[in-house]
């Protein structure tokens, strides 16, 4: 029961919660409390009184490094606590539990320097401050001690730090591993950073830099655990934004820089940016304190670093300019046609961009004219080809394009894995996957339920993980305990995969001749409602919600057939592929089925079939054994599973961002925003898990330091540490479901240390 001055929080509309003491003690239905920073006297209504306010650690445990060791845990006390350390002592990281907090300082703080990583070398992970290098040293020690394979999970919403953090990781390896021989791959694996972050990153509104696709990259080590190679992995590029961007966001990076370097290439024919449709749509142009040009020397000198020759260089320019070029091709209804009513698709004989598109991939301009206005379909007895509506035609432009890039991506991709392949076979690895984390905005679409879906199975495993380990924890000490009742996403999960799930009816629906994004929904509403996470918006049936784990997400069905199937004209690809003078054309779009290997451009069998990425990127077409092409959702799947596979085949170590604020100001922690990603990242949820159990743990030593003074001085008997304690204990917490004796430990339930202190504070 809550007695007066307990030291309780209570809510807040802003800062989510604040501090309050009770001034009486409490009497049914109501306690009146204290708030602390303004003095104001409130009562607090109670009508469930399981749910009293929640109590306030003692102040020896604020700002503690690890938030598990807090004595009352619950969601005030895990705020307050990070917020203590962001705020007032600019500590980003903390350690809740294996989980390392990072939070997004947007400041340059002098911690990442080579002296700090020496300092972190060699050091068990409490030993020092929490510190992204303390978990690069963590996972590096057991991948020597253990000789198990390693993996860092990093994740956080867009803008919370995870490339950064992912940068640092690979900074810190790449130090430790380092192999001082002639190869350096080390340096490789590095410069792989820029080369990806030009092709896959963009400005945002939420972020200057967004990776837009996921990445794993495992870090080979050999016998004497250096660096000998490292391969990648990448998920679900973002290519819509190739031939669209929203206001104030722009198109990759790699296209401004180009831009930016145009007078050295001037047979690219290229202009400044704002005069291509494919990048001036966000009228963003430019981003505060980035020197495109200066980005692109960069961009080219990491290509070279990893071997990608000039030739080829000059060959990936020629396509990306193709494509601005392609966005910038004027498609129109014919303006004398006889027909008023006919608004056919056509292109002008004289239309520049068209020209160079073709000259640039060396192809014959009447074919590629042809096929941007007229498609194909096939009956069951004729072909007909008949001319597109000019919103037909602008969007299989639009594919193509996408298409184009999307390949231009696996290609590079495949590069770089090339290049970072020394040919040592890799005996062991430690892999880092930089993957957005769970989203929900106003409008979520099949990009979003893409993401949620990976973050569902991305959670499952970290809660059968944190689990396991506590799990192992009791029976370890050799204490006896109850299970605890995780939250098991399974369900929600077969929702998604099941043979009648969100997936399979999709591809069914994209299957049939007349599939609609509204047909799929009403297959939805019939097939899932008998499953308990799957809701039907109460007004409309053009949507869905999935209940996911870190809260329920409405999805538009519109666009998700589209998004799923992501279709080119098939005369289209032809045109280009037959034709192309182009090299890394013909490679790029080569049919896997019908080629064969190729000396310097990494031929396409080899490119979807490496032996450490069985399903590699979603960017690539798949197919399945009958030829047909995989849909998005199929193949996404498909990785999902293998990424899992390789992950739970790892001890992972996970790493949370969060990001802080909303304007990238240093130092400013909005309560309600973290409140929210730690929910949706699963740390309070780890967080209940610990306290279901017996969240604290002290060494028999360090508990008879402390509160020895409790017992009465003859009671004390320094050779049985152990019995002195339980005295301590026996006296003092009069329910001996409390704590629990382990081999080196004991084990308390929640509030117990915060009660002990107050204990030792009265005397
Ligand atoms: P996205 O999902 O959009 O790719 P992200 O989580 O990868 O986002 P980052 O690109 O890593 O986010 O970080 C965004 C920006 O935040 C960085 O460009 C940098 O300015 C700042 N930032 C992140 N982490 C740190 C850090 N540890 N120290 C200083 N600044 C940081
Ligand atoms: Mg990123």
């Amino acid at each position: 029961m809550v007695r007066k001055d307990a030291r309780i929080w209570v809510e807040h509309p802003i800062h989510v919660w604040e501090g309050a003491t009770v001034t009486s003690d409490y009497r049914s239905g109501v306690l009146i409390v204290k708030i602390d920073q303004t003095g104001e006297i409130r009562q607090i209504k109670i009508t469930d009184e399981t749910k009293l306010p929640p109590l306030r650690n003692p102040s020896l445990l604020i700002g503690q490094n690890d938030l598990t060791s807090l004595s009352y845990l619950h969601e005030p006390a895990v705020l307050y606590n990070l917020k203590v350390r962001f705020c007032d002592r600019n500590a980003i990281y903390t350690y809740c539990g294996i989980v390392l907090v990072a939070i997004n300082p947007y400041y340059d703080l002098p911690i990442y320097g080579d002296e700090t990583i020496m300092a972190y070398r060699g050091q068990s992970m409490g030993d020092l401050d929490p510190h992204i290098f303390a978990v690069s040293e963590e996972a590096y020690t057991k991948l020597e001690r253990e000789r198990r394979d390693q993996s860092i999970i990093v994740s956080g919403e867009s803008g919370a730090g995870k490339t950064v953090s992912a940068k640092y990781a690979m900074r810190y390896f790449a130090a430790v591993g380092g192999n001082s021989s002639e190869t350096q791959v080390e340096r490789k694996v590095l410069a792989s950073s820029p080369i990806m972050e030009a092709i896959g990153n963009a400005k945002t509104t939420r972020n200057d830099n967004s990776s837009r696709f996921g990445k794993f990259i495992e870090i080979h080590f050999d016998q004497q655990y250096r660096i000998s190679g490292a391969s990648m992995r990448t998920y679900l590029l973002e290519k819509s934004r190739v031939v669209y961007q929203s206001p104030d966001e722009r198109n990759y990076h790699i296209f401004y820089q180009l831009c930016a370097a145009a007078h050295y290439m001037p047979e690219l024919k290229l202009d400044h940016q704002d005069s291509f449709h494919y990048l001036n749509q966000g009228g963003c142009p430019n981003i505060d304190g980035v020197d495109d040009l200066k980005a692109f020397n960069e961009t080219k000198a990491a290509l070279s670093t990893l071997g990608v020759s000039e030739s080829e260089q000059h060959q990936m320019f020629t396509v990306l300019a193709a494509i601005l070029h392609l966005g910038n091709v004027h498609l129109a209804s014919e303006p004398d046609a006889d027909d008023q009513d006919s608004d056919g698709a056509y292109i002008d004989v004289e239309d520049e961009h068209l020209k160079t598109v073709c000259s640039l991939l060396g192809i014959s301009k009447p074919e590629l004219s042809r096929w941007l206005t007229h498609r194909r379909i096939a009956s069951a007895h004729e072909v007909i080809v008949s001319r597109m509506d000019v919103r037909k035609a602008e969007f299989a432009r639009d594919a193509l394009a996408k298409r184009l890039y999307g390949e231009l991506f696996a290609w590079l991709v495949q590069a770089v894995n090339r290049a970072l392949d020394t040919g040592h076979a890799k005996r062991h690895f430690i892999g880092v996957l930089d993957i957005y984390g769970f989203e929900t905005f106003e409008i979520n679409s099949f990009e979003q339920f893409c993401i949620n879906y990976a973050n569902e199975k991305l959670q499952q495993q970290f809660n059968s993980h944190v689990f396991k380990l506590e799990q192992d924890e009791y029976i370890k000490e050799e204490i006896s305990w109850k299970m605890i009742d995780f939250y098991d996403n399974q369900p929600c999960i077969n929702l998604i995969e099941d043979r009648l799930g969100v997936l399979a009816l999709l591809d069914e629906e994209c299957r049939v001749p007349q599939g609609s994004d509204r047909g799929f929904v009403a297959k939805l509403h019939d097939k899932c409602a008998k499953y308990p996470h799957f809701l039907k918006p109460r007004f409309g049936d053009a949507a869905f919600i999935i209940k996911h784990f870190a809260d329920n997400v409405e999805y538009q069905c519109g666009g998700f057939l589209e998004k799923n199937r992501d279709t080119v004209l098939e005369e289209q690809l032809e045109s280009i592929r037959s034709g192309s003078a182009c090299r890394l054309v013909r490679v790029m779009l080569a049919d896997p089925e019908q080629t064969s290997s190729s000396a310097t451009l990494p031929p396409p069998s080899r490119r979807r079939t490496t032996p450490s990425a069985p399903l590699a990127s979603l960017t690539q077409p798949g197919r399945r054994a009958s030829g047909q092409k995989q849909t998005v959702g199929a193949q996404f799947r498909a990785s999902l599973s293998a990424l899992m596979g390789t992950l739970s085949a790892t001890t992972p170590h996970y790493v949370r961002c969060i990001k802080p604020n909303d304007t990238k100001q240093p130092f400013q922690f909005d309560a309600a925003r973290a409140v929210h990603q730690l929910r949706a990242c699963g740390v309070l949820e780890t967080i209940r898990i610990s306290s279901a159990g017996f969240p604290s743990r002290w060494l028999y030593q360090d508990f008879f330091q402390r509160y020895r003074l409790l017992c009465r001085y003859k009671d004390i008997d320094r050779a049985n540490i152990k019995k002195t304690c339980s005295i301590i204990l026996e006296k003092h917490v009069k329910d001996p479901d409390k704590y629990q004796f382990g081999a080196t430990k004991i084990f308390f339930r929640a509030g117990q240390v915060a009660y002990l202190e107050k204990v030792r504070a009265d005397l």
